[in-house]
């Protein structure tokens, strides 16, 4: 679902405990138009990752609505909830998340080996496409322990890429990365959105790789306010 808006309206994220909740978001709302890249930044433990996770579905909100173009996907019963998110999100993490045992161009492909039997011949020319896009074209059949820290970022991005989602989320992604390669994956990020006509959000507590993004908003204490 690329060209999709995302639109996201009172979101609350409380936690249970002993004595009083501990209230982590608190009444987020935004609103993303397609191509566009948003930097979050913000302290440890300010709410960064929970909002991340609520905004790919992997967790529920207390209150309040997300919404991908017409779909509020916490309205769909779980097997659907999974397809949207399969289909419509991508994620990077802050560890890269590739399985050691694969290439290059099989980590990038398995997003549609997941949701296709075997991966067709335009599956595979995409992986390529992807990994050409991201400077790795002579590094297909090398396994994750071969490739350096900052490649193997390239290559989950590439592979976050995959399916064309309409959401792509980044935690900390260039967290165990060192400046120079930081600041390339900040640039190549920032440039994501508009090469898939998605949205893309990265959180961080980095202020160097939110200085690589037009649009920043902060988060303080589960508030989400303009920089
Ligand atoms: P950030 O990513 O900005 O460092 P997080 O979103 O991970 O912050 O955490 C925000 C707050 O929510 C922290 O105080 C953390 O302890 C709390 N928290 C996160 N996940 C849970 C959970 N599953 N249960 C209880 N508290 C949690
Ligand atoms: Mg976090």
């Amino acid at each position: 679902m690329t060209g999709s808006t995302l639109t996201v309206a009172g979101l609350g994220k409380q936690y249970p405990t002993p004595a009083e909740p501990l209230v982590v978001l608190r009444d987020v709302s935004l609103s993303l138009a397609p191509g566009l890249a948003l930097a979050i930044v913000g302290p440890s433990g300010s709410g960064k990752s929970t909002l991340l996770n609520i905004l790919g579905t992997l967790d529920h909100p207390t209150t309040g609505t997300v919404r991908l173009g017409d779909t509020d996907p916490f309205t769909l019963p779980e097997p659907a909830l999974a397809k949207f998110r399969s289909q419509h999100v991508g994620f990077i993490f802050q560890d890269h998340h590739l399985l050691p045992q694969c290439t290059a161009l099989e980590n990038v492909l398995l997003p549609r080996i997941a949701s296709a039997a075997k991966a067709d011949p335009a599956a595979v020319a995409r992986a390529k496409d992807l990994l050409k896009q991201v400077g790795l074209s002579n590094r297909e059949t090398h396994f994750p322990g071969e490739l350096s820290g900052g490649e193997r970022q390239r290559v989950a991005i590439a592979r976050a890429m995959m399916n064309e989602p309409g959401l792509l989320l980044c935690d900390e992604p260039t967290g165990n990365l060192d400046a120079a390669n930081a600041q390339a994956i900040g640039e190549l990020l920032a440039d994501v959105p508009k090469r898939l006509n998605a949205i893309l959000i990265t959180v961080t507590h980095s202020t160097a790789l939110a200085a690589t993004f037009t649009h920043k908003m902060q988060m303080q204490e589960g508030h989400l306010t303009s920089l």
